[in-house]
């Protein structure tokens, strides 16, 4: 869906700080720079990106962090939950009591999806055990009834319309008669308005006459912060309702609709995510952020975080640094880093260390992993424990062994003698204690 984009940008944000080495006020600043900008570009509205960003970097910033707690955590902590907070705090469920009916209208302009979103919460429903019928009360547009009858019958779901009313009031008083044993009716109406104030009178209309439990406003998201206008009239002028934004597949700002709709305090219950019966999902804050995020929830995050603060054994650090790197270590360290940075941490936790491999470097390997790790295992064991021994006939061996070229099997030597070299020269211009003694024989040929 188009609000991938956003969560993408958002991600790519974050991923700096579980990358970074140290989180620091410039990790953070740069952080929420980053998240203004994927908001901004989501149409979002300023005024709330300028004060979700404010509020995120006070917390980050100022916010004690708990005991047991990095401070990498707390930051992406606070970042969900603001995320979260401006997307509406709670999520509402529509609440089903047994043995009473739930009567729900959909009201909204043409075009923003309510004759689908009706078809979609009768399948909602219906998957969780319920009973629904449909009624529609469009007597304006000639095929609306028809266009409802059609989704119905795909979910074998019960219709009413009346052709030849023109009185929607009527109509659907007659049609809640006609289902009297069914737990859950949703009602589609008409809305040929342009405007919201058309919009609103017509609402509170039917309101007064049909009662239903329930007033939802349909609103298209592919409208952006729009939205807001139509939210808060719709919030004035009812009690018992709430909204769906629709069409979140559709746009870019899907983010745009969603936060201005939130900001106006009606609540968000569903939102609808492509054209199919099948897209429409509640909508719960917490559980959406962490999704536009690639991940569950706040625990999926933090478990994300904790992967990338994988501490490397000391006694492996050592032994690398002391010279005892060999083709598997290098090509186990990248995979343990894939894209996450530990091996820029696994350099940086060595004592007195703040060397970092060059990003090219490190970009490279991620990229050719899979290339490696097919060369690595058509390798001897010897060989791959000391590559010094490579020569044209070994290479040409490895390349047809795991259907490479010679010149890939070449350029993976050539980063390792690369990555080797870097560690001889940091050991020489640290001149770390434990280098002194025992230097592996390997290292003293070279
Ligand atoms: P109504 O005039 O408010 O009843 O709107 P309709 O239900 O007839 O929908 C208008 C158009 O929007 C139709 O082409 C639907 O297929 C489309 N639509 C509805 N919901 C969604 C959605 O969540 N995603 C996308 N991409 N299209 C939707
Ligand atoms: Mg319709």
């Amino acid at each position: 869906m188009a609000l991938e984009h956003l969560g993408s940008s958002l991600y790519q944000a974050l991923r700096k700080v579980f990358k970074a080495s140290v989180v620091d006020e410039a990790t953070v600043k740069e952080l929420v720079r980053d998240i203004q900008r994927a908001l901004l570009q989501a149409d979002v509205n300023v005024k709330l990106v300028l004060d979700i960003s404010k509020r995120m970097e006070e917390r980050a910033l100022n916010e004690k962090v708990p005991p047991g707690v990095s401070r990498r955590e707390h930051v992406v902590k606070v970042v969900y939950e603001e995320l979260t907070r401006f997307l509406g705090e709670k999520s509402v469920p529509i609440k089903m009591e047994p043995g009473k009916r739930q009567v729900i209208m959909l009201v909204g302009i043409q075009g923003s999806g309510k004759t689908t979103q009706t078809a979609k919460l009768a399948r909602y429903f219906q998957k969780r055990g319920f009973k629904p019928a449909l009624i529609c009360v469009d007597t304006y547009r000639p095929g609306a009834y028809a266009q409802l009858q059609q989704l119905a019958a795909r979910i074998n779901v019960p219709t009413y319309g009346d052709l030849k009313s023109k009185d929607p009031v009527k109509t659907a008083i007659e049609g809640l008669k006609q289902f009297p044993d069914k737990d859950i009716i949703l009602i589609d109406t008409a809305g040929r308005h342009k405007e919201e104030q058309e919009l609103i009178k017509e609402m509170k209309m039917l309101e007064k006459h049909i009662k239903p439990d329930e007033v939802m406003l349909v609103i298209d998201g592919t409208i952006g912060q729009q939205a807001m206008v139509q939210a808060k009239a719709f919030h004035e002028a009812t009690p018992i309702g709430a909204i769906l934004v629709t069409k979140l597949d559709g746009s870019a700002r899907g983010g745009g609709a969603l936060s201005a709709v939130a900001a106006t305090g009606a609540p968000i219950k569903f939102v609808g995510t492509g054209e199919k019966i099948e897209d429409i999902e509640p909508f719960v804050p917490s559980r959406f952020v962490g999704r536009l995020l690639g991940m569950g929830d706040l625990e999926t995050l933090l478990e994300k975080v904790h992967e990338a603060e994988i501490k490397v054994p000391e006694k492996k650090a050592k032994a690398i640094l002391s010279g005892k790197f060999t083709l598997t270590d290098m090509y186990q360290q990248f995979e343990a880093v894939k894209g996450m940075g530990t091996f820029r941490k696994l350099l940086k936790m060595l004592p007195g260390m703040s060397y970092n491999i060059p990003e090219d470097m490190l970009n490279t390997a991620e990229d050719r992993l899979e290339n490696w790790r097919v060369m690595i295992q058509s390798m001897t064991p010897s060989e791959r424990d000391n590559p010094k021994i490579f020569n044209a006939s070994r290479i040409r061996r490895v390349a047809k062994g795991s259907g490479t070229s010679d010149k890939e099997v070449k350029e993976l030597l050539k980063q390792y003698m690369l990555m080797r070299r870097m560690f001889k020269t940091l050991r020489r211009k640290k001149k770390l204690p434990f280098f002194g003694k025992g230097m592996p024989l390997d290292f003293k040929q070279q």
